[in-house]
């Protein structure tokens, strides 16, 4: 499903560092975390964090520069790529980056934290997100009444609920807000997950990726708005998007739910459209991203070489096994068929959630059984923003090892977004780090309560007593 591209039409220019690993300076972020274990063990107030104290191209934006070394200590530390849980685990982070895990010799820091009885992650990552939005009453006028402004507020909220639950990197198909989102992140203005943005979304005339609903007239666009028709205009929209910040093509192959087009699944591009813009999108070095609920479109888009399907309501043998084939993921969107608010939603609208929803479930219990590769994407904004790691669950409860659920979202969610600096705990790699309490094998729901937050190196969240030393003031 998709919601935020409807409200995100307009056009502005924005560079693009979403890539750009973030060197937060690491001595700023546990000097406020030291501040508040003090806090903590003497029952005093603890001091704002130092939320603004981070660097961006080697030039610190705010404060001063202090070279140090932090030490992460907890009861265990789980590596996603052996499989391995480590007890009495080690990690050493400087400039923003893991320095060593698990050393011989420890070297000697100021900032030595013990976090206790849990287990370190690798920040989760969510491959399908609108961190601009959230359903709600007004949502399907929202196009025709808000503002941009109301999105990139929105965002700015969302990004940082997002990043507290365990988030540390999304792919969001947003517009130019969460493009913007994603620059802000870098540069340590705000507390949210590092963005891969799609900025608009490409799809025909009419269909689930444009605007409907309203009279001729009304918030209709073309290839820079993402509305293109027939290859050249596919051509065309894609290079706009990318020329304005995109890392990632999102597509609607299909109609989908959250729309007031025709049937749910009706394939919407035809696999020659499709093709041309998975090739366009792969000479800038980008991959695609397609929306599909019917089969048709399902097939057109793997044939034409997209890098995910979203949703993937109907599959078929044949699809799933080109899917194996080609290495294609499934990002399955499934837990918001739980959450979503029905009674939000316009009668059209409505139907179509209720016909479709329970058979995307379907699928991915053939397509878990079947061996097709998943990466981790909630549609979060469909449903509650930070509810993100419900959706571990679904997948445990499909029959998927808690170990395997959690590399859809670590070292398979890193592959399908194109970024090998992140979903693995391991020298070298960025200080992206969460833990949750207990271990994740035994009980996968432990993902629903992060205890801590590292991004970047930077202190985001540190539950201490029941409570996050890092929300004050925000
Ligand atoms: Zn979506």
């Amino acid at each position: 499903m998709r919601f935020s591209a409807r409200v995100s039409g307009t056009v502005a220019a924005s560079a693009v560092s979403a890539y750009v690993p973030s060197r937060a300076c690491v001595s700023h972020a546990v000097r406020g975390a030291t501040v508040i274990l003090a806090a903590a063990l003497t029952g005093a107030a603890p001091a704002p964090p130092g939320y603004l104290l981070a660097q961006e191209g080697g030039h610190m934006m705010h404060g001063d520069h202090h070279e140090g070394v932090t030490v992460l200590r907890a009861a265990r530390m789980l590596d996603v790529v052996t499989g391995e849980l480590h007890t009495d685990a080690v990690i050493v982070v400087e400039d923003g980056l893991i320095t060593a895990v698990n050393p011989a010799t420890v070297p000697h820091s100021m900032h030595d934290m013990d976090l206790g009885d849990v287990t370190l992650l690798p920040g989760f990552i969510d491959a399908h997100t609108h961190l601009g939005s959230e359903i709600g009453a007004t949502s399907f006028t929202d196009a025709v009444t808000r503002t941009e402004a109301y999105y990139a507020i929105n965002a700015v909220r969302f990004g940082a609920l997002t990043v507290r639950a365990g988030f540390t990197t999304v792919r969001d198909f947003g517009g130019d807000v969460t493009v913007e989102l994603g620059h802000a992140v870098e540069r340590g203005d705000i507390v949210g997950p590092r963005v891969i943005p799609s900025r608009n979304l490409i799809g025909i005339t009419g269909g689930h990726c444009e605007v409907t609903g309203f009279a001729p007239g009304i918030r209709e666009g073309g290839p820079e708005e993402g509305v293109a028709d027939g290859p050249w205009e596919v051509v065309e929209a894609v290079r706009y998007q990318i020329k304005h910040g995109a890392k990632v093509i999102k597509t609607c192959a299909t109609a989908g739910v959250l729309s007031m087009e025709g049937p749910v699944g009706a394939q919407q591009y035809s696999l020659e459209e499709l093709t041309a813009m998975v090739e366009e999108a792969a000479r800038h070095g980008i991959k695609v991203a397609a929306h599909a609920h019917g089969s048709e479109g399902i097939l057109a888009a793997v044939q034409a070489g997209v890098a995910s399907i979203e949703h993937g309501s109907i599959l078929t043998d044949e699809i799933m096994d080109l899917m194996i084939e080609k290495g294609t993921y499934l990002v399955p969107t499934t837990y918001l068929a739980d959450r979503i608010d029905l009674d939000a939603l316009p009668a059209l609208v409505r139907a179509k959630a209720e016909q479709i929803l329970p058979v995307m479930r379907v699928s991915l219990q053939r397509a878990i059984d079947r061996g097709v590769p998943v990466a981790f994407g909630t549609d979060a904004g469909v449903f509650p923003h930070g509810e993100n790691a419900g959706e571990f669950g679904i997948y445990v409860g499909m029959g998927m090892s808690e170990l395997d659920a959690l590399r859809t979202a670590t070292i398979h969610a890193a592959d399908l977004l194109g970024t090998p600096d992140r979903g693995h705990l391991a020298e070298g790699m960025l200080a992206d780090i969460v833990a949750v309490p207990g271990n994740p094998l035994d009980d996968i729901a432990v993902t629903q309560d992060v205890q801590f937050v590292m991004l970047g190196g930077r202190v985001v969240k540190h539950v201490v007593g029941g409570r996050d030393m890092h929300s004050a003031g925000h």
